[in-house]
């Protein structure tokens, strides 16, 4: 199976080589050419597998290059339980009542969804880079809002032929987002304060990967520079599995029968965990609706309801900050597939966004997202709301992007009386973002850092997830703090 970018499908490349390139040259996305399938034996034969063995089987039909035991390797160490993972399901459902359920997709060091493919994706990049022949050692950059630089050091630690650096704003993330990164362990992990907002950290690092002379100094040093963000394959990948992995956990609960369809409700973003349970639908899995749920950031809800996209529209700083996104970059992969894999149209629609902010998708795609996605979104007092709701009713506690997920799906509910099975997704442990979930249930005086985290095992009586709960005896390693300005001689510093 070959990988072609979704801006010219004339371009055309092994699984090692996209995940290893990241973007395609064009800037188009770099996408499976054809889907694999995924039959009702197949399905049957998942079943009995353990997680690991079921995220093998899955990602074997995509990466022909990689070997079976390579990727037995590779999902043996990043869901290791309990060395990783603290539930030996790594992805467990959590009934809520007979038609719904949860996926909880934050059993993952960092306690968020983002180690669900952050575990996989240095192993796959690692091993791409011997098999494309690139002899270079890669460090990633990241600009972190919070969950996903912490998810890239836990993933890359330690990893071969990787370094990472970690550029957080120092006045942009909470004083647990903080912590966790300032005590990351790893010899090959960096990790610094930008004095500024996420914006500046963005903007600097953005600056960093278009300078040239850097690039060359570092190549001539044995480096390049990478990301680790959703564009990449290898990001996506490892996503579609747990989608599968849910519909055989229902079916060995004998919730459902084999081929019955089951809805998913995913928090959206960049739309790259949404597409992936797009995906797995298209390989054969019986996916009824695919209900998009946003935060008051509602782009992606107008763009299902009109065919519009637009982005020209006021920022919301929310508190499901992971979700406060106005480019989506990854629907282009969607509109792809769509279009037929229209190369041009698709290159057409991501000139006019640069452009102009917005773009209008034909009538044939409209009428295929229709068929295959709905889409709402929450406003932050009905999130607060919705987290207040699920505990009182279920005594189970949810974060606030699942809480964003919990009332889409309820109101798609309502709208259509679809009452099938429906699997609503849970991104971000509630000990994540103590203080929203500590206000949203009432609770006035909210502690500054871990002493909310102690607030919240109290008001629930639930223990807080080891990573997060241990970090009341980690030793602080990273302290530096630099302006943007200073940015370029920390990564001269670090990869002398
Ligand atoms: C990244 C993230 C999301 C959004 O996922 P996308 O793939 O960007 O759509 C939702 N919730 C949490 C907690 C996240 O970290």
């Amino acid at each position: 199976m070959n990988y072609v970018s979704t801006r010219n499908r004339g371009v055309s490349l092994t699984a090692s080589q996209a995940i290893s390139q990241g973007l395609a040259r064009d800037g188009g996305l770099l996408t499976p050419e054809t889907l694999p399938r995924l039959t009702p034996e197949m399905l049957e034969d998942l079943r009995g597998k353990p997680y690991a063995q079921r995220a093998v089987a899955v990602m074997q039909l995509f990466l022909e290059d990689f070997s079976q035991e390579e990727l037995t390797a590779f999902t043996q160490a990043g869901y290791a339980c309990p060395a990783k993972f603290d539930d030996p399901k790594v992805a467990p459902l959590h009934p809520l009542d007979g038609n719904t359920a949860c996926l909880e997709l934050w059993h993952g060091p960092t306690s968020a969804f983002k180690d669900m493919a952050l575990q996989i994706l240095p192993h796959l990049l690692s091993v791409s880079l011997v098999k494309t022949q690139e002899d270079k050692t890669v460090c990633i950059l990241v600009a972190t809002s919070g969950d996903t630089g912490k998810a890239a050091l836990e993933g890359f630690k330690d990893v071969d032929r990787t370094k990472i650096l970690v550029f957080y704003p120092k006045d942009g993330v909470s004083a647990v987002q903080a912590l966790q990164m300032q005590t990351q362990q790893g010899d090959n992990v960096g990790v610094c304060a930008v004095h500024g907002n996420f914006d500046d950290a963005q903007t600097g690092v953005k600056t960093l990967f278009s300078d040239e002379k850097l690039r060359q100094d570092l190549a001539g040093r044995g480096y390049f520079l990478s990301s680790a963000n959703s564009i990449n394959w290898g990001r996506i990948l490892p996503q579609l599995v747990y989608y599968i992995s849910a519909y055989c956990d229902l079916l060995n609960a004998g919730q459902i029968q084999m081929g019955e369809k089951v809805n998913y409700c995913v928090p959206t973003g960049n739309f790259g965990n949404i597409l992936a349970c797009w995906y797995a639908g298209q390989m054969g899995l019986p996916v009824g609706k695919l209900i998009c749920a946003s935060n008051s950031n509602n782009v992606l809800t107008d763009f299902l309801a009109t065919g519009t996209y637009d982005r020209n529209r006021p920022f919301h700083t929310t508190m499901s900050p992971s979700m406060d996104i106005l480019v989506s970059s990854n629907l282009e992969r969607l509109l792809f597939a769509l279009s037929g894999q229209d190369d041009q149209a698709v290159a057409g629609y991501m000139k006019q966004l640069n452009e102009t902010g917005k773009y209008t998708v034909s009538e044939a795609i409209q009428a295929r997202l229709r068929e295959d996605f709905y889409g709402g979104f929450c406003d932050e007092a009905t999130t607060s709301q919705t987290i207040a709701q699920v505990w009182k009713d279920y005594g189970y506690l949810i974060d606030p992007h699942t809480a964003v997920a919990y009332h889409v799906m309820e109101d798609y509910r309502k709208a259509t009386g679809d009452d099938r099975t429906t699997v609503f997704v849970s991104t971000a442990s509630p000990f994540k973002f103590c203080d929203s979930v500590l206000h949203s249930l009432g609770v006035d005086q909210v502690e500054e850092g871990l002493g909310a985290l102690d607030q919240l095992e109290k008001v629930s009586g639930r223990p807080a997830p080891v990573p997060l709960a241990s970090l009341r005896d980690k030793a602080v390693r990273f302290t530096e703090s630099v302006d943007k300005g200073q940015m370029m001689d920390v990564v001269l510093e670090m990869l002398r």
